[in-house]
């Protein structure tokens, strides 16, 4: 635990959708909070207006309500540092660059794209690093003046001194050091009046009482600016922790082109948000032990930063199904039981109604031999309609010339049944067998077959008292009659 009560904030640019990377982001910064009693904050960074997407806000916030990480302020649940979209505090930010020329720490620029473009140019072709070279610091209040009232487009710069070291500790990285050398004069305010990421970003974790910045290492060569900006308006700085980047098996960057990066994927490929956030968790961070399976309070409890690793996270789709096996199989049949109906809609059984009893004896059969719940539906389909065909390499295997004969024995046995439960249904097998003068297993693979049109499965007792008696006995003579080798 740590001593002051933490502030930390989730500040996604709304792109339309929540990367796995900006789960992972969120999810630390929620733990951290949950774990020492602080405010996790959402914060909306939609200054670029290029980027601007409709909707975006909304799917953003649905996809953080469904991995279950409720923040404590934010959109719609306003506290007191709000408004917590960008888009709405830009006075604040004019405020505060304004006062930042006032004291000659930032300056007006009315460079033109083209000027900047050719000046880039001669740089690069001298091996020099692309920095702006301060053309509009040597102008003079006179000139600023006349090239406003012209209505002239400006930005406003920073202005960095050169020649410094900027350092700061990185809870993940340690110490981290930069030349100012290598720092832009990076824009503040942009022409269309929006501040840049790095004001806004810094000004609202000043504002909103930020205690620590937790986000994503792409972020982490932002950081000098932004500790060159807090020095110039004169703030603390808070403390930093950038979560190692995601990879690829094949340690690429993690990509959409390598396959599913938003959380609305995962969800809508039938994910149970539980197993997500337990995966998302282990990307980069674990306990250090062999613990694996986490369930969200388990996860507040173990979280700490200093676990958190410096080296990328290979995002292992291997792991992510197996945990939704684990998931899946750690819930109570109440619970399956709903998350078998809400996913009878994405199947081919949607429309139908099925009672809750029948649901959980088939969930009971089936449930050891998924990953996923849907899979009930497509791998169990038989246990919800009689099978259309039947398995050709069980055929080979399992049928012979008698099978059809024996079958329609079984299924007179089956028939003279009243009430029967699963054991009556083994003991009629047992005289059938006796009766026909063969064994077990000549009339139990092809009652498998008649009864699934396949070769696994469940207990094949277990099948016929989910169909029931007198569908297993139509099942049993259909294929008697029509299975031929
Ligand atoms: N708006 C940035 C993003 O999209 C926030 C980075 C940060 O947390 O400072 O991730």
């Amino acid at each position: 635990m740590i001593n002051e009560t933490p502030r930390v904030r989730f500040a996604p640019s709304p792109t339309g959708y929540l990367h796995v990377g900006g789960l992972r982001t969120a999810l630390y910064n929620y733990l951290f909070a949950k774990r020492n009693n602080g405010a996790f904050i959402l914060r909306i960074e939609d200054t670029d207006r290029k980027r601007y997407v409709e909707g975006a806000v909304e799917n953003l916030i649905n996809s953080l309500a469904w991995c279950g990480l409720t923040y404590d302020e934010g959109p719609g649940k306003e506290g007191e540092c709000g408004p917590y979209l960008q888009s709405e505090r830009l006075p604040i930010y004019e405020d505060y660059v304004l006062h930042l020329v006032e004291q000659k720490k930032a300056y007006y620029c009315f460079c033109t794209a083209e000027r900047l473009d050719v000046m880039r140019k001669e740089i690069e072709k001298n091996g020099g690093q692309p920095k702006y070279d301060k053309h509009c610091l040597s102008l003079s209040q006179e000139e600023i003046r006349e090239k406003l009232d012209s209505g002239m487009p400006y930005v406003i710069r920073l202005n960095v001194e050169p020649g410094k070291t900027i350092a700061f500790d990185d809870m993940i990285r340690g110490r981290i050091e930069f030349s100012s050398d290598v720092i832009d004069d990076q824009v503040l305010l942009k022409s269309d009046g929006f501040p840049t990421y790095h004001l806004a970003n810094v000004v609202d974790d000043h504002l909103m009482a930020i205690t620590h910045v937790i986000r994503g290492e792409e972020w982490l060569s932002s950081t000098p600016k932004h500790v060159m900006l807090y020095e110039a308006l004169g703030w603390e700085i808070p403390k930093f922790a950038h979560l190692p980047l995601l990879l690829n098996p094949d340690r690429s960057k993690l990509s959409k082109r390598q396959g599913d990066v938003a959380v609305e994927d995962y969800r809508s490929k039938g994910f149970l948000k539980d197993a997500l956030v337990n995966f998302v968790a282990l990307l980069g961070w674990t306990a250090g032990d062999d613990k694996e399976f986490y369930h969200m309070n388990e996860l507040i409890d173990a979280f700490s930063l200093d676990r958190v690793n410096k080296a990328g996270a290979v995002f292992d789709l291997q792991k992510l199904n197996w945990l939704n096996a684990e998931h899946l199989r750690s819930k109570s049949i109440a619970e399956l039981v709903e998350l078998l109906k809400e996913s009878l809609v994405t199947s081919s059984f949607a429309g139908n109604h099925y009672g809750d009893e029948l649901l959980k004896q088939i969930i009971e059969a089936m449930l050891p031999r998924v990953s996923f719940i849907q899979e009930i539906w497509q791998n169990g389909a038989y246990l919800f309609a009689a099978p259309e065909s039947y398995d050709e390499a069980v055929i080979k295997k399992r049928w012979t010339e008698d099978s059809g004969r024996y079958l329609e024995v079984l299924a007179n046995h089956f028939e003279a049944l009243t009430s029967p439960t699963k054991e009556d249904f083994e003991q009629a097998l047992h005289k059938a067998s006796e009766e026909l003068q063969v064994q077990h297993a000549q009339l139990i693979h092809p009652l498998r077959l008649a009864v699934s049109g396949v070769g696994g499965g469940p207990g094949v007792y277990d099948i016929v008292v989910i169909i029931g008696q007198a569908e297993a006995v139509n099942r049993i003579r259909k294929a008697a009659q029509t299975i031929t080798k």
